[in-house]
């Protein structure tokens, strides 16, 4: 309920880092349940192939107000997928305008962007995938300064398909927070040698950087965007590729080769899409929006606090709601340090999860600013004790 989570012993947890940056509005809010219900009811779920139901098209009408710059939608069912569409998008929009030599796609270092074939030769530089390595894809990773990318799309820019990027924040690579100025730089360059920027919202969407989307504080559109995770308001899967209607109109016709023949068998269900607009009609309520400026405002005021109270810490850095900082040593993912920073938050009622040594919240936007800051002490009181192997210090 709200940004608590129940143990099968009745602990409380407050509920940190969204369940893995999905829960926008706290656990089972009202609106999306009786939103779910209502539809279950009424339309579970249709073929998207020759129909379409009210759902899809009203949320499809939303996201297209909510993100101006943007034609169409396609629909999918999770993070990965929309990767993967934005890149056969990519490839195949230059194919239908005859630049079939537009075969190479780029994205960078630290970038993570699913598990699926695609999304993970995108996301090579991110680390996670080194056993895949053999069969993935090519997808040329560009280290994330700006005269590398600068040099990389003059010298094969004309061969490139798409950029994929995530914009100001590159999530499960390590919470690494770039200015909008940089980003802007990197779109830039690939503009310039015509390629399309394609970027990943699948986290940083809806909300978490401070503006409903991340792009929106960049001067770059991006020609293709995905969303999942938080837009179903963390309950159902559904995500969405986005495009301009330049793009789309490629895909136009006679020959079936045109077209993108991508569906799966639950392509916009009903019941995800009616939980989509009503965490979408949340919005319009101006709810989150209070709910994200408290949320960066205490970052603001605790973060420093933090790392003054707990030697060792550093780095610390906030985009919108979203703030991290780096724990003392090499800590790779599962190691024994961040487990026992893990468990020792979780007998705190914290639900914290460090990636690596990168410690960070992302809590839902209905956490008051007084369970944020009492999260900051907490943590404050028991990650010396967490970091050195003692025992929880409470
Ligand atoms: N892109 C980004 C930026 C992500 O953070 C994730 C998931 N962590 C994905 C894509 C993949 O999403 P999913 O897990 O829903 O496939």
């Amino acid at each position: 309920e709200g940004a608590y989570l129940y143990t099968q012993s009745g602990e409380r947890l407050l509920d940190c880092i969204s369940s893995w940056w999905t829960c926008l509005h706290g656990h089972c809010h009202p609106d999306v349940v009786a939103a779910i219900a209502q539809q279950a009811a009424t339309l579970d779920h249709v073929l998207f192939a020759g129909h379409t139901h009210t759902p899809a098209v009203e949320l499809a009408e939303g996201l297209l107000s909510a993100a101006p710059g943007f034609g169409k939608v396609f629909y999918s069912d999770n993070g990965s997928t929309a990767v993967e569409v934005a890149l056969k998008i990519a490839l195949h929009y230059w194919q239908n305008i005859g630049q079939p030599q537009r075969t190479r796609l780029a994205a960078l270092e630290h970038g993570y962007h699913g598990d699926t074939f695609g999304a993970m030769a995108a996301g090579r530089g991110s680390g996670f995938f080194y056993s895949y390595s053999a069969v993935l894809p090519r997808v040329d990773i560009l280290s994330p300064e700006t005269p590398a990318i600068e040099a990389y799309f003059q010298e094969h820019g004309a061969d490139v398909a798409g950029f994929l990027l995530e914009p100001l924040v590159q999530g499960a690579g390590g919470m690494r927070m770039y200015a909008p100025a940089v980003v802007d730089a990197w779109c830039a360059a690939a503009r310039k040698s015509g390629a399309l920027v394609l970027m990943d919202e699948v986290m940083t969407g809806f909300g978490r950087t401070g503006t409903l989307f991340a792009h929106q504080q960049l001067s770059h559109t991006p020609d293709v965007l995905c969303l999942s995770k938080g837009i179903t308001g963390g309950m159902l899967p559904l995500s969405v590729t986005m495009t301009t209607e330049a793009v789309f109109q490629a895909f136009l016709g006679e020959s079936f080769s045109r077209a993108l023949a991508h569906g799966h068998s639950y392509t916009a269900n009903p019941i995800a899409c009616a939980a989509a607009l009503a965490s979408l009609r949340l919005f319009e309520s101006g709810a989150p929006q209070r709910g994200m400026a408290a949320i960066a405002a205490t970052h603001t005021r605790c973060l420093p606090l933090l790392c003054a109270r707990v030697p060792g810490l550093t780095n610390p850095r906030q985009t919108g709601t979203i703030a991290a900082v780096d724990l003392p040593g090499d800590a790779v993912y599962g190691s024994t340090q961040s487990q026992a920073v893990r468990l020792a938050c979780y007998k705190a009622g914290l639900l914290l999860r460090p990636m690596g040594k990168v410690l960070y919240f992302m809590p839902p936007y209905c956490v008051t600013s007084a369970e944020l800051e009492q999260a900051y002490t907490t943590l404050a009181e028991i990650l010396p004790a967490a970091l050195t192997g003692g025992t929880d210090g409470r």
